[in-house]
């Protein structure tokens, strides 16, 4: 009698565990882009992730400052 109350009741949690949680959204983890962006060490503007095209890093990342032309200032990936 016992161990058909304690299997019964082995089953029943073993069904709960199954379900999906609902209240954990499974994008908590993500982290965007631009949330781990630096800011310029110029001019403190935000900063945009880009791809050197020329010179002796290239096809390196690296952060440019979204000011620029007006502003060169360049953060190197790390
Ligand atoms: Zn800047």
């Amino acid at each position: 009698m016992e161990g058909t109350e304690l299997n019964r009741w082995i089953a029943a949690s073993r069904t709960a565990q199954a379900k999906p949680s609902v209240a954990t959204p499974a994008q908590t983890s993500f982290v965007p882009e631009q949330a781990r962006a630096p800011s310029c060490p110029v001019c403190s503007s935000a900063m945009q992730k880009r791809v050197a095209k020329r010179g002796a890093n290239i096809g390196n990342e690296f952060w440019g400052c979204s000011q620029f032309p007006k502003c060169k200032g360049i953060v190197q990936d790390l």
